[in-house]
């Protein structure tokens, strides 16, 4: 099936409030051409490298989130023109992105990602971890970085139960942060959760933004 179908298919599960990210990671310009033609304007990359590549040679009114796990070292290279951070899971890294963004004269949105799964292999915050970096003053000293929402990823797994008990974990955080630390703050609104096999349930779970790739470009060949 065309590109085109498959994001008129996915569409079609996807309620207006909720946010769609094209993850285009490993494919091609025209594939992406593909989906920007059939209407979608927010990708999602995962290597800095890629992702400055494909920024140099595509439409310019592409919004580019940056999904993957971020070097510290590598944040300059997209300050410049990334427009959402969706996988922030340390302080360290919050603090360079602040640099390079305060060099840069800018402000960049960021997502922090929270620790949902019962894998080692996946990234984040604790619950607790968090609310000890939000009520940190070297946090409140950090003015080039904007904290839209979080980010969390579900076990790779086939019972759904687990994962909906995952994506609920990460509202009930959500909501908790926010009313905590963001309660007059209509910048921090975005729950990132949901992928190719999960958006469902991420969706009914409360999620606000989905990243899909496979069932939209196919399998990447890594
Ligand atoms: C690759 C990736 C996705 C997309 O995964 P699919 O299963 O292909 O939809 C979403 N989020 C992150 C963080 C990713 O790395």
């Amino acid at each position: 099936m065309s590109i085109q179908t498959n994001i008129e298919l996915v569409r079609k599960h996807i309620p207006n409030h909720v946010d769609l990210v094209c993850v285009s990671k490993f494919h091609p310009d025209e594939a992406i051409l593909d989906a920007y033609n059939a209407g979608e304007r927010i990708f999602g990359e995962s290597k800095v490298q890629e992702l400055s590549g494909k920024y140099e040679r595509l439409p310019k009114d592409i919004v580019w989130h940056f999904i993957g796990h971020l070097q510290t070292n590598k944040v300059k290279y997209i300050v410049d023109f990334v427009q959402l951070i969706h996988g922030v899971d340390s302080f360290k890294l919050l603090s360079e992105i602040n640099k390079n963004a305060e060099k840069a004269g800018k402000t960049i949105n960021c997502l922090l990602q929270v620790y949902i799964a019962q894998e080692e292999t996946k990234f984040g915050f604790s619950e607790s971890e968090l609310m000890e970096v939000l009520n940190s003053e070297s946090f409140k000293s950090l003015k080039n970085i904007r904290i839209c929402g979080l980010m969390g990823m579900a076990t790779f797994t086939s019972n759904k139960d687990q994962i909906r008990n995952e994506f609920g974990q990460l509202k009930t955080t959500f909501d908790k942060i926010k009313l905590s630390f963001f309660a007059n703050d209509d910048c921090f609104r975005t729950i990132s959760m949901g992928m190719s096999d999960d958006f469902q349930i991420a969706i009914e779970q409360g999620s606000t933004m989905v990243r899909i790739g496979s069932i939209i470009f196919g399998n990447r060949t890594y």
